[in-house]
């Protein structure tokens, strides 16, 4: 009999290639969209970062257009995400950064990657997961409520994201020739579905297998 963690991740999957959401960075195999894109999608939707994301490629499309960037005219392109003023030199930072320790290319190595400015554990295994499909952990507060909720994996670490067995039970979901998808499929999982607050139970095809015991019942009239 499949395990658990098998069936989430076939049933995630399935669910996936129906629900997938569109986004450039998500259509692309070019580490430098996808390392920028992370770092844009920080601390804002991926809907405001869709609005920019095709005409700040187009203005930077490699790390030396950025690194020459001018600041203002970048600050101005971002604008719409806030917090342009901290975004744009750190942007600039880490397009100098690659130019001058990897003459302008994106180092595909996970430690390589987390000596780049601004990049820790989770831009970097997105980096090398959406780029090159390695089967690497993505964790964020929405793998970490979905594996909360369904297996009941809970972290005793005040900062969960820190926790590497957390990592660990997250790396060990993803199946290794298809480790990209399914990381995909989570986030969107946890945005569509099994949202922070009313998550949809009862229309959520890992219910079954699911744990949480605040399931939200079927609305009265469907
Ligand atoms: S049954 Fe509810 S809590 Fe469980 S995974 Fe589905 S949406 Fe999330």
């Amino acid at each position: 009999m499949e395990n658990r963690q098998k069936i989430f991740a076939k049933r995630l999957l399935r669910w996936h290639r129906r629900n997938f959401l569109r986004f450039p960075w998500r259509e692309t195999k070019n580490p430098y969209k996808i390392l920028l894109a992370e770092m844009l999608l920080r601390k804002t939707t991926r809907n405001q970062v869709n609005k920019i994301f095709r005409k700040l490629v187009k203005k930077y499309p490699n790390p030396k257009a950025l690194a020459e960037a001018d600041t203002s005219e970048l600050e101005g392109i971002i604008e719409p995400l806030g917090m342009q003023k901290k975004r744009s030199p750190l942007l600039i930072r880490v397009a100098g950064y690659l130019l001058e320790k990897h003459r302008g290319k994106i180092p595909m190595d996970v430690e390589e990657l987390k000596r780049i400015p601004g990049v820790g554990e989770y831009t970097a295994n997105a980096v090398l997961c959406l780029a090159c499909n390695k089967p690497l952990p993505l964790v964020d507060t929405n793998t970490i409520r979905v594996v909360g909720r369904v297996f009941q994996v809970k972290s005793k670490k005040i900062r969960a994201r820190a926790d590497q067995n957390i990592w660990s039970f997250v790396e060990s979901l993803l199946p290794k020739n298809k480790g990209r998808e399914l990381n995909l499929a989570m986030l969107d999982f946890a945005n569509i579905v099994c949202r922070p607050k009313l998550p949809k139970c009862h229309q959520c095809s890992i219910e079954d297998i699911c744990s949480y015991p605040q399931k939200t019942p079927a609305p009265a009239d469907e």
